[in-house]
C-alpha cells in the first residue's frame, strides 16, 4: 500500500525502479529476531535473496549471521559487518578459490554437498595449516510440498549427499584431520507454507542425528536451512510471514541435546515485502482477443514470473479511483514471449503512463536483474 506522498514522489522519478520500505522491512526483522530469541534459536541472513548493500547494513544490524553461496557472498558478508563466526557457505559448486577465501576468512562452518567435497577442503585446509568447521547437507527426501522449480530436499535433486552416502561420509571424516564435524545441514525448498513440511523435516533430522550418534559423531549444530514462505497475494493483510509457529514447529519436534544449537537460513521470509518494482505504462496494445499492457520493466528487473511461474500482485497507482476494469495481459519490453509478468489480469482502465507497483519483489528480485538486451541494471529507491 502506497501513500498519497510516496505515489508523488514516484511521479517525479525515471521508472523501472525498487522501492524499499525499510519500516516494514525493519519490522518484520524485529518479528523474526523475537520470534528466534524465546528459544535460543540462531538465524542467519540468506544474501542470495537480496544483497543490496542497505539492505544488508540493516539485515546485520539485527545481529543475524549470514548464510552465504558464493566467495563474493563470503566478501560481501564480512564488509558489511556479519561477524565470521556467523557466517555459514553453502553450495554444490564451490570452487578452490572461494574455498581458499572463506578459509582465510575463518568462517564458522562450510555446509558441504558432497562426499568429493570433503576431500578437497581437507587438502585446502591442511596447505594452509588450517582446520575447517564442517556440516554435511543431507538430502533429507522430504517433499516441500512447493512449485517443482524450487524445491530442493528430493533424492532427484542435485543438492545435499543423499542417505546411502553416508558411511562413505563417515569414511572421509575419519580421514580427514584438517576437517572438524561440527553437525548436519538440511535445506528442502522455498517458499514453504505448510508447517507440517517442517514437522516432517524434524523427523528426519532427528533420525539422522540418531545415525551419526550411533556411528561415534557427536552432533553440536543442527542446521534446518531456510524456506519459510510469504503471502504473494496479500502483502497488505498479511505482510509479516508466521515466524511464531515456524519456530514453533521445531521448538516441539526437534530431538535438541544438552549443548546443541539449533541455526535456520531465512532468505525470502526477511526481505520479500520489503520492496516492489515500480514501473511505468509505455503501450496499451488491444487485440482482437486480448489487451496487453506493455511496462518499461520486464525479466530483466523482475525474473521471477518467467523463470518460476511465480505470481506478483500487480497494481495500477495511478487509476485508483477508476470503476471500469479491463483483462490485460501485462508484460515487459523484452524480445521474448516468455516476458509477461502475469496473463489475464483484471486492472482499472490503464493508460501510458500509469505508474504500477508490482509487490512482493524484494527477494529473489533486484539480485537477478541482467543486463540482456543492454538494457540498464535496475536501481532502487528508499523510503527513508
Ligand atoms: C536459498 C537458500 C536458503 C534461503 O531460502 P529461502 O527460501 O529464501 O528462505 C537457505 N539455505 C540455503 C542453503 C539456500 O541455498
Amino acid at each position: 500500500m502506497f501513500n498519497t506522498n510516496t505515489i508523488n514522489r514516484f511521479q517525479q522519478l525515471d521508472t523501472p525502479f525498487y522501492y524499499y520500505d525499510l519500516d516494514a522491512l525493519r519490522k518484520t526483522l524485529e518479528a523474526c529476531r523475537t520470534a528466534a530469541s524465546k528459544y535460543g534459536f540462531h538465524v542467519h541472513y540468506a544474501m542470495k535473496a537480496n544483497f543490496n548493500p542497505k539492505v544488508l547494513d540493516i539485515i546485520q544490524s539485527y545481529g543475524f549471521g549470514a548464510d552465504c553461496v558464493s566467495g563474493n557472498e563470503v566478501k560481501a558478508a564480512i564488509e558489511h559487518g556479519f561477524g565470521k563466526d556467523k557466517v555459514v557457505f553453502a553450495g554444490v559448486g564451490k570452487s578452490d578459490r572461494e574455498i581458499n577465501l572463506a578459509l582465510d576468512a575463518d568462517i564458522f562452518c562450510f555446509n558441504v554437498e558432497s562426499v568429493q567435497e570433503l576431500y578437497i577442503i581437507n587438502d585446502l585446509a591442511k596447505a594452509k595449516y588450517k582446520t575447517a568447521s564442517v556440516a554435511i547437507r543431507i538430502n533429507p527426501n522430504v517433499d516441500a510440498h512447493t512449485h517443482h522449480f524450487i524445491t530442493t530436499g528430493l533424492d532427484e535433486n542435485k543438492f545435499g549427499i543423499n542417505t546411502w552416502q553416508l558411511p562413505d561420509v563417515i569414511k572421509a571424516l575419519k580421514e580427514c584431520p584438517n576437517l572438524k564435524f561440527l553437525g548436519i545441514h538440511f535445506h528442502i525448498g522455498s517458499q514453504i507454507t505448510d508447517m507440517e513440511v517442517y514437522k516432517n523435516l524434524c523427523t528426519r533430522i532427528n533420525e539422522m542425528q540418531d545415525w551419526f550418534n550411533d556411528h561415534g559423531f557427536e552432533i553440536k549444530v543442527l542446521n534446518t536451512g531456510g524456506g519459510l514462505g510469504v503471502d504473494y497475494y496479500n502483502p497488505d493483510t498479511n505482510g509479516i510471514s508466521d515466524f511464531e509457529s515456524y519456530f514453533k514447529v521445531f521448538s516441539q519436534f526437534l530431538n535438541v541435546k544438552p549443548g546443541q544449537e539449533v541455526h535456520f537460513e531465512l532468505g525470502r521470509a526477511l526481505v520479500a515485502q520489503s520492496a516492489s518494482l515500480i514501473s511505468r505504462v509505455l503501450y496499451v496494445k488491444n487485440g482482437l482477443k486480448k489487451n496487453f499492457l506493455v511496462l518499461d520493466a520486464g525479466m530483466t528487473e523482475l525474473i521471477r514470473p518467467m523463470l518460476y511461474q511465480a505470481y506478483h500482485l500487480i497494481e495500477n497507482l495511478s487509476q485508483t479511483e477508476s470503476e471500469e476494469t479491463v483483462h490485460y495481459d501485462v508484460v515487459g519490453p523484452i524480445c521474448e514471449s516468455t516476458d509477461c509478468f502475469q496473463k489475464d489480469v483484471e486492472l482499472p482502465q490503464s493508460h501510458r503512463g500509469d505508474l504500477f507497483a508490482i509487490r512482493t519483489a524484494g527477494a529473489y528480485g533486484e539480485v537477478m536483474a541482467s543486463g540482456y538486451n543492454l538494457r540498464d541494471i535496475v536501481g532502487s529507491v528508499y523510503s527513508e
